[in-house]
């Protein structure tokens, strides 16, 4: 279908440098690799059942970025029918990255900032399949 965007959806994750690297990684996808293709949405908003926020997630495919095995973005994406394509979960990713140990809130350490650009190039390339099959079908 034309003119869709994928919605890339962070957990909130607040007070945990894992939920802060899943939001810099969707940041730097969102700003900076695929900001033609892609957009987001506040998680609140869409716990809170915005008629906005629902009907861009209801729309469009939607990859969760979530820090913990709680999956928070993923849970709510489904609890409010969106259309779900993709999810990826920051730990692991760090299970398969054990070097990196990822530090800070609000601001991230350097071995944070490496694995939120592994995720964010992850993510790059993911937005890029689910946009050509939504064109096949
Ligand atoms: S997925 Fe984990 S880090 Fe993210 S908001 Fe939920 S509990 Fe917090």
């Amino acid at each position: 279908m034309e003119n869709h965007k994928v919605v890339v959806v962070p957990c909130s994750g607040i007070g945990k440098s894992l939920g802060t690297v899943g939001r810099v990684a969707t940041y730097k996808v969102i700003e900076r690799m695929k900001p033609e293709k892609t957009r987001t949405v506040c998680l609140a908003l869409l716990t809170m059942g915005d008629d906005d926020a629902l009907k861009l997630v209801r729309e469009n495919p939607c990859i969760a970025v979530d820090g913990c095995p709680a999956q928070c973005s993923k849970k709510n994406i489904e609890a409010s029918m969106g259309k779900l394509a993709h999810n990826i979960v920051v730990t692991d990713v760090l299970r398969k990255n054990r070097s990196l140990k990822p530090d800070g809130v609000i601001e991230l350490n350097d071995q944070g900032n490496k694995l939120a650009e592994i995720i964010a190039r992850a993510l790059s390339e993911k937005v890029d399949e689910i946009l050509r099959e939504e064109k096949c079908e």
